[in-house]
């Protein structure tokens, strides 16, 4: 008991500042002080790890050589705002927003960054997101992407395509819509079974690769449908790629098993923006009745609604 509690005091006491000073050279956030001018006091070895800077190179220079030089002005512009301003700390950089850092090979590095004041001087303890920010991406690549096509899928075009009609189409150009769906395929897996099926399927995503341009967005929509985004100079020659498409798919032999070739044909529904803030949601509505009536209309065909 009274060892504990003399364990407590010392806890709570003032430990030396070579005990600090033990602390801010272990550790592996990087700790940089600046003054007023922005020149670099001191920084612990965290930072010429992160950055990659040769021992006790980095007092005596302005904090801007951490960054990237399109910054440069703009950070020595932050850093007298802060240094006037009312606010003690700030935190700046998450896993989403992460701030920018130049490394002395040139390359950059993710960092989340906190922001302290003490008189003249500042200080920023800075963390490497590199790692984060990397998982992310691939997180937010594989919940975009269909494993089975290697196209977008739903999740992946619907953000893609919201984001293309806000920035839209392009000088002269329209955005049209086309749905498309295999035409009988479940006689595809009644026949050929369900692994003869998804082989299909891949094999009909790589010739609508194949077949639409670069900047054309494709997706999987869902099962045997696939949606497309495209920015076109009008109706004629958006239907001059549906089309197209239509008929490569109905010429193409599909290798689906060791030995067994398929053919297939597949009905699509094509539709142009109407513009005026129209939503995706109604965009794609349009494309689906579409491709209902080349269904109804006896498939293997490229329906056009206007309205
Ligand atoms: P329709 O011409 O009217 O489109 O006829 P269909 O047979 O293509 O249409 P339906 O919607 O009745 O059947 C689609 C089939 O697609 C049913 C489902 O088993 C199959 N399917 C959906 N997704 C997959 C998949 O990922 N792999 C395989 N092998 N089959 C799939
Ligand atoms: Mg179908
Ligand atoms: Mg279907």
């Amino acid at each position: 008991m009274g060892c504990a509690l003399q364990k407590q005091e010392r806890v709570h006491g003032s430990p030396e500042p070579e005990f600090f000073r033990r602390i801010v050279e272990s550790i592996s956030d990087g700790i940089v002080v600046i003054d007023e001018h922005s020149t670099i006091l001191y920084c612990n070895p965290a930072v010429e790890r992160l950055f990659g800077w040769p021992d006790g190179q980095l007092a005596g220079r302005p904090i801007e050589v951490l960054l990237p030089e399109e910054y440069r002005a703009r950070h020595q512009f932050r850093v007298r705002a802060f240094a006037q301003g009312e606010a003690q700390s700030r935190r700046m950089g998450n896993r989403q927003a992460h701030i920018l850092g130049r490394r002395h090979d040139g390359s950059e590095v993710s960092l989340g960054i906190t922001i302290l004041r003490s008189g003249s001087m500042m200080m920023a303890v800075i963390r490497d997101l590199s790692d984060w920010v990397r998982e992310n991406r691939e997180l937010e690549r594989l919940a975009n992407t269909d494993p089975l096509s290697g196209l977008q899928n739903r999740r992946g075009f619907t953000e893609a395509a919201e984001r293309a009609i806000r920035e839209g189409p392009g000088e002269g150009c329209r955005f049209f819509l086309m749905m498309l769906d295999i035409d009988f395929f479940k006689q595809v897996n009644d026949r050929h079974g369900h692994d003869a099926g998804d082989t299909a399927i891949r094999n009909l995503a790589a010739v609508m690769r194949e077949a639409l341009r670069a900047n054309d967005l494709v997706a999987r929509w869902g099962g045997e449908e696939f949606v497309a985004l495209l920015p076109m100079n009008g109706r004629k020659e958006a239907l001059l790629v549906a089309e197209r498409l239509r008929g490569r798919i109905a010429a193409a032999s599909f290798p689906v098993a060791p030995g067994t070739v398929i053919n297939m044909t597949a009905s699509i529904g094509l539709v142009g923006a109407r513009g005026g803030g129209e939503s995706l949601d109604s965009f794609v509505r349009r494309a689906d009745l579409a491709l209902y009536e080349a269904k109804a209309k006896g498939r293997n065909r490229v329906v056009f609604r206007s309205g």
